[in-house]
């Protein structure tokens, strides 16, 4: 606490991000990165990028971008918006679009940033509790609210929610903004970009973190109605106008050019999912359905913070969450093949 600070930063808890160790290597699957690298094309792109000039400034709305994004997605232009990274995104949406005289619904078991964010703009949470298995019960998604947001699949579970149950939710919340943050969509999933036209309160957010391999590079995006678009570019033009540098502007739209090279990479890492979640039951643990680029796990006899640190004395680094619920668990990302043979192999020491 500071006497220097605003009675905001005074009030905030902020989010912690996952651990970026320096003390060694590690085998690190604790922050859901990509163990291939990005596509070489991307690469390419903004090597050319830096050798161009950086002394100007980069184009404000994003022009190129925003058309391989909107292209990519069968959408306009005016229904795409582009940002550093989709953390960023999201923080310009909350402010966007949720009222803070009603409660924001989310549910209790997701992504820890959307209770920071609801904190920096004055909402009020109202978290709806996941059933016994972790499945989000969408029904209770109704009623007076001033919005919802959730990520499909959810974070740290890893379970996708059914696009005809995202349709089903924005069929009974016509009256306000429903977030879908598909952060981990490309792992199994089926986007709900394709409903953009019909429901004009539905902004789904997505990024070039995970199935692209640009987590360094800080590209997200959102795409929603013409309406919701622009509510977003007021938040973004009261605050930074060029939140997009040159490098990255070059690097994502090359990178969503590369269809080829997304496909493979994204498929090695299903491959490996599916392998690895076998493995793991092999060795006694009990693990959601993963259709994300992590898995879920819990073993009946070991405690995860005891699991959480062997691994680590292994040189193997994993999320562990000390918080209700799921204090049993670890999410752990999935890397090269090689890397998760080091990590079961691990497990296996530590199990048997
Ligand atoms: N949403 C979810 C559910 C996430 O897990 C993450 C990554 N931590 C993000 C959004 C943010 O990703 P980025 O800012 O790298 O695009």
């Amino acid at each position: 606490m500071s006497k220097f600070w605003s009675p905001l930063a005074a009030s905030l808890v902020p989010y912690v991000p996952g651990e970026q160790p320096k003390d060694k290597t590690y085998v690190k699957l604790n922050t859901n990165e990509n163990p291939y690298p990005p596509s070489p094309a991307a690469l390419k792109a903004m090597e050319d990028a830096v050798n161009d000039d950086l002394r100007l400034y980069p184009d404000p709305t994003c022009d190129e971008l925003v058309r391989a994004a909107a292209n990519y997605c069968g959408l306009s232009p005016e229904q795409t918006f582009v940002g550093n990274g989709s953390d960023e995104v999201l923080a310009f949406a909350f402010a966007a679009f949720f009222d803070p005289a009603k409660p924001l619904l989310f549910p209790d078991i997701t992504y820890s940033f959307y209770k920071v964010y609801a904190k920096l703009y004055g909402l009020s949470p109202k978290l709806i509790p996941l059933d016994e298995e972790f499945n989000i019960p969408m029904e209770q998604f109704q009623g007076e609210h001033g919005g919802i947001i959730m990520p499909n699949p959810n974070a740290p579970t890893a379970q996708l929610i059914p696009l005809s149950e995202i349709r089903s939710l924005l069929e009974r919340n016509p009256d306000n903004v429903v977030i879908i943050d598909e952060a981990y969509i490309d792992f199994g999933g089926q986007s709900a970009v394709t409903l953009v036209p019909q429901f004009p309160n539905l902004l789904v957010v997505q990024t070039l973190s995970k199935s692209r391999s640009l987590a360094g590079l800080r590209v997200g995006f959102a795409f929603g109605s013409e309406e919701l678009i622009d509510g977003l570019n007021r938040i973004k033009n009261s605050f930074n106008s060029y939140t997009m540098d040159r490098v990255a502007l070059r690097g994502a739209v090359a990178s969503l050019a590369d269809e080829a090279y997304f496909r493979e990479t994204t498929d090695k890492v299903i491959a490996t999912r599916e392998r690895v979640a076998r493995q793991v039951k092999e060795l006694g643990f009990r693990s959601t359905d993963s259709k994300a680029n992590f898995l879920f796990i819990e073993h009946p006899a070991i405690p995860a913070s005891e699991l959480f640190a062997e691994l680590r004395e292994r040189g193997v680094l994993v999320r562990y969450f000390n918080s209700p619920r799921i204090d049993n668990y670890l999410r752990v990302s999935i890397g090269t093949d090689e890397e998760m043979n080091t990590f079961v192999g691990a497990l296996r020491e530590i199990v048997e």
